[in-house]
């Protein structure tokens, strides 16, 4: 039988998890099966015992179960942990489970050798406090940037996560707000973390946040641009982009851990572009 993946969600449909994972095994040669399974939203727990049961060895972990997966996990890698979630599980060789969280790693990855953006000395704002905002933080502050600010529409939770991560002591600004506390500020990179575009909304950001330098980033990805990419283009940044690169990245990084191979991503994200422009 060929090592079985899978992708949980719910909705789950609409994921490209499957066909990203299935090229990243032709172009690698590597034998294995990886298909997208429905779980039930009150009942994670059944769908990934059941499927790790039957000889399943790894798993992606989707909107809205990333939280389930942290507490599924046997063993956590030290950046899910401080993620507070998981996007990756893999079983050992004793049969535990391990979780680990690849969406930073992904995003980086995509900024830096997709967009061509150096993140050295950068000044980041990061919209948004929810699961991705938390697996995004740590690689940022590992990545050379001088200054990160979070801004939430619950300022609360911005400032929980400046909590979470002073404890790696990077020596980074790390600040925390509401949107009104981003009047008369202007950095370098905006990245959009909020679940806002997902409904067709945006942030009420003022206007002057970004410089012609800047680069706008939002994780949500489609075939339209989203709002918050049509903010920024509006608002003069030099340069719009949305998540996709970072969702093949993630994908590519959980495919190493998995297969100890790394493959390309770049013909698969270029044949997703075309297709998203099909
Ligand atoms: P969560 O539900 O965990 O968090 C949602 C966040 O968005 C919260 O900070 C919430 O604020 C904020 N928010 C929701 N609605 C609005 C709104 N109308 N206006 C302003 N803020 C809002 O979601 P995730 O963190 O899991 O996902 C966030 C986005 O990232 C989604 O679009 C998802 O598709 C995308 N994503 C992309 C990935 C990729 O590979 N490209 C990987 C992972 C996620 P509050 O705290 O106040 O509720």
């Amino acid at each position: 039988m060929l090592d079985q993946y899978a992708v949980f969600g719910n909705p789950i449909a609409h994921s490209q998890s499957p066909q990203i994972h299935t090229w990243f095994a032709k172009q690698t040669h590597q034998r294995l099966q990886y298909t997208a399974i429905l779980a039930p939203e009150d009942d994670f727990e059944a769908s990934a015992r059941i499927f790790f049961a039957k000889g399943g060895v790894g798993a992606n972990v989707t909107v809205p179960f990333k939280l389930d997966a942290l507490v599924f996990a046997d063993k956590l890698s030290p950046r899910a942990r401080r993620a507070g979630a998981v996007n990756t599980l893999q079983k050992g060789k004793n049969g535990e489970i391990y979780g680990d969280n690849t969406d930073g790693v992904g995003l980086v990855s995509d900024l830096t050798n997709n967009l061509g953006f150096s993140l050295m000395d950068k000044k980041v704002l990061l919209l948004g406090a929810g699961g991705a905002a938390r697996g995004v933080i740590e690689p940022l502050l590992n990545a050379g940037i001088a200054q990160l600010k979070i801004a939430n529409r619950t300022p609360e939770k911005a400032q929980q996560l400046v909590q979470v991560f002073h404890v790696l002591e990077t020596g980074i600004t790390l600040t925390s707000g509401n949107w009104a506390s981003l009047e008369d500020e202007q950095y370098d990179l905006i990245i959009n973390a909020t679940s806002s575009s997902l409904s067709g909304d945006l942030p009420p950001l003022p206007d002057g946040l970004l410089t012609q330098k800047s680069l706008a980033y939002d994780l949500m990805y489609s075939k339209q641009p989203t709002p918050f990419m049509l903010w920024a283009k509006q608002q003069g940044a030099a340069q719009v982009a949305d998540g996709l690169g970072m969702l093949v990245e993630q994908a590519a990084e959980a495919f190493f851990l998995w297969r100890q191979v790394r493959p390309e991503t770049q013909p698969v994200l270029q044949h997703l572009k075309s297709l998203e422009k099909a």
